[in-house]
């Protein structure tokens, strides 16, 4: 039985302010064992925290955090211990890179016309090179003095009804859970208690979800109160859905999140990580150019 693991963070691949190789650091620094890399469509950070967590010592679950838009809402959805070489979820995240590209360009122009150009340029610098979210504007707004902090940027411009919002067009339900079983991982519902759903259309969300093989929610997060760990454990009962856990960290900016420091699941939760061959291969997937050690996804429960 592990420790409980911490199942999602984010690098400077995506919007953490950690590299992979810092966060792994930090994570080990603060006794975590078990750790996913979770960053936002995208893959570009598991190779450099698999090295990382080699070193350290540290079982690393390559994962990812997918974009979707399921009845006009966007929900997050999380794939655990994926096959980081397979081409099917590859090709599906390249995908929504290319519309992460539109969406900044038609944020950077909203913006503009509010009075707040350069942005695009601005949101870039701030990635690194890395892709291109929100997160990136507001910190490239903030620097401007369009608002004291990130949260109040998001407040002000980012969030719907706001002059710097897009509408999200991202990928299906069905497409993100069939990319990460593609990649012999779990497919998870992030944080369900931000989407601010009724329980009638919280069930249909569940239920669509189990329908194209979803295997668990995050039941304690760190956008989770107590109470919402407690409403989800009880979800995830009802559904037949296992749990799991993660900090949604994304760097040292904000002091109140910390890697690993979670609550235990409530009683009566399946932990994700307690199924057989969870984090088997700690990072270390077959390379694609040996395919003859691979393990076979038929060792990957249903
Ligand atoms: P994106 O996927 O580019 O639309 O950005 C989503 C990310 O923005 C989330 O993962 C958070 O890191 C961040 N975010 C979303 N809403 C807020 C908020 N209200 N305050 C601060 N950060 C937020
Ligand atoms: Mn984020
Ligand atoms: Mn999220
Ligand atoms: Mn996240």
């Amino acid at each position: 039985m592990i420790k409980t693991p911490d199942l999602h963070t984010h690098s400077t691949a995506s919007d953490g302010t950690l590299t992979p190789r810092e966060l792994m650091a930090r994570a080990a620094a603060q006794g975590v064992e078990v750790l996913a890399l979770t960053d936002h469509d995208t893959l570009a950070g598991i190779d450099e925290a698999a090295t990382a967590a080699r070193t350290l010592g540290l079982t690393l679950v390559p994962g990812v955090e997918i974009s979707v838009t399921w009845n006009a809402r966007t929900i997050h959805v999380i794939g655990l211990d994926v096959d980081p070489h397979c081409a099917r979820l590859r090709a599906g995240l390249a995908g929504l890179l290319a519309y992460r590209e539109q969406r900044a360009a038609e944020i950077a122009q909203r913006l503009a016309r509010a009075g707040w150009p350069g942005a695009l340029e601005g949101a870039r610098a701030q990635a690194k090179g890395a892709l291109v979210g929100r997160t990136h504007f507001a910190r490239f707004l903030v620097q401007r003095g369009a608002a004291q902090d990130v949260r109040s940027v998001f407040k002000r411009f980012l969030v719907k009804g706001k002059p710097g919002h897009v509408a999200g067009r991202w990928t299906t339900l069905e497409e993100a859970v069939g990319w990460i079983r593609a990649a012999g991982g779990q497919a998870v519902v992030a944080h369900p208690a931000r989407y601010g759903l009724t329980r009638s259309r919280m069930k249909r969300l569940l239920d669509d979800f189990r329908a194209c093989g979803g295997r668990g929610i995050e039941v304690v997060s760190g956008s989770h109160s107590r109470d919402d760990a407690f409403t989800f454990a009880r979800w995830a009962r009802e559904q037949g859905l296992l749990a799991s856990a993660g900090s949604d960290y994304h760097g040292p900016e904000s002091p109140w999140i910390e890697l690993g420091q979670l609550p235990p699941l409530p009683d009566g939760c399946r932990p994700i990580w307690s199924q057989p061959g969870f984090a088997r291969h700690g990072g270390a997937w077959p390379s694609p150019l040996a395919p003859t050690m691979s393990p076979g996804l038929d060792l990957v429960p249903a």
